[in-house]
């Protein structure tokens, strides 16, 4: 294996000292702050936004969360098959099944949670269900289901 070896740096005594760089960061750091309290909306360079109040707006090819979609009479359409929770690669996936009211189903979850510190939006979950029931896309209304 070949060795590099790196030439030593010889600093300037301009550079050694440090305290013109220090007060340049400085400088630069009070200006953005300063142009962002007091500048106009054009010139502010702000990345962050008031939540919960103000919300971004998901663009429509969003497939960073996951709904549950509903039936027609408002029920959820999981049946609690574990299916998504079996092809989830990160095991993120954690649903309570109970016996549904409705005797043409058998099943319906009681609780399904999704860990999202541990998921990796990779979608399979999205492939692997039968019913159609989970998604993930930006269409918030649970009603936006075909
Ligand atoms: S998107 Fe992937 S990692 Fe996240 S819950 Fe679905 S299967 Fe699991
Ligand atoms: S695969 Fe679909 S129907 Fe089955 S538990 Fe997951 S979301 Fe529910």
């Amino acid at each position: 294996m070949a060795i590099r070896v790196r030439e030593r740096v010889d600093f300037s005594l301009y550079e050694r000292i440090y305290l013109p760089e220090i007060a340049r960061g400085v400088f630069v750091t009070t200006r953005h702050l300063l142009g962002n309290l007091f500048g106009s909306r054009k010139t502010r360079h702000l990345q962050t936004i008031q939540y919960p109040e103000v919300k971004r707006v998901y663009p429509e090819r969003y497939r960073g969360q996951h709904r549950l979609l509903p039936r027609e009479d408002g029920t959820t359409r999981c049946v609690a098959c574990y299916m998504c929770s079996t092809a989830c690669p990160a095991y993120c996936i954690h649903i309570v099944a109970e016996e549904s009211p409705d005797p043409a189903i058998e099943k319906r979850p009681a609780a399904f949670e999704i860990d999202y510190l541990r998921c990796i939006a990779c979608g399979f979950c999205v492939e692997a269900c039968p019913e159609d029931a989970i998604r993930m896309d930006s269409g918030m209304d649970p009603g936006s289901g075909p």
